[in-house]
């Protein structure tokens, strides 16, 4: 009986380990929330400053699938993220450093597979380069304090601004609202 409890415990616990990896936990030693993670010295929500990381640096702190979409411009399979189709009311931040990029509010669903939203949270958010690739003429977005890759922009987006920026849901964290956050737990 004694095995097979700490068999269980055993597993409980590399569970724990392997979700503490990519899961973020609140820091409210600041009085500020916000997200941390273990092996990424440059991950922040709240600190602004550009992150200038060597390729090697980068490889080391992100887990594969964030590296590949991040830094080697990579695209996932289409209907593959769980934001998708996401409603819940709060912020996505660079899942590469930290940078708020984008409101829940202003996402709306494009169908075309990939989270879309219509404007990120300030102008300095995300930066635009020309992308010629793939025999298309395109607009890539980047994060704006990291320049991970984050998808493209187009001129097919809903009102007020016309635009529908298609991004990858793997460079995409999300954290609640925290009004939305406390009335979920009283429920
Ligand atoms: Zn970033």
């Amino acid at each position: 009986m004694m095995k097979y409890l700490t068999t269980i415990l055993l597993t409980i616990s590399v569970l724990f380990q392997h979700c503490g990896y990519s899961q973020s936990q609140p820091d409210n030693k600041s009085g500020l929330s916000t997200m941390k993670k273990e092996n990424n010295p440059v991950y922040s929500n709240t600190d602004s400053s550009k992150v200038n990381l060597s390729e090697e640096e980068w490889k080391k702190v992100l887990p594969a699938e964030v590296y590949y979409i991040a830094r080697q411009k990579g695209t996932e399979r289409p209907w593959s993220s769980k934001y998708e189709t996401s409603k819940e009311i709060g912020t996505y931040y660079c899942a590469a450093c930290g940078n708020p990029l984008f409101k829940s509010d202003t996402k709306f669903e494009s169908g075309c597979g990939w989270p879309s939203f219509y404007e990120p949270i300030s102008k300095t958010s995300v930066i635009y380069l020309e992308d010629k690739s793939h025999g298309m003429e395109r607009t890539e977005v980047e994060c704006g304090r990291c320049h991970a890759h984050l998808g493209h922009v187009f001129n097919d987006g809903p009102p007020p601004t016309g635009l529908r920026y298609c991004i990858n849901g793997v460079i995409l964290d999300f954290k609640k609202a925290q009004q939305a956050a406390e009335q979920y737990k009283k429920k």
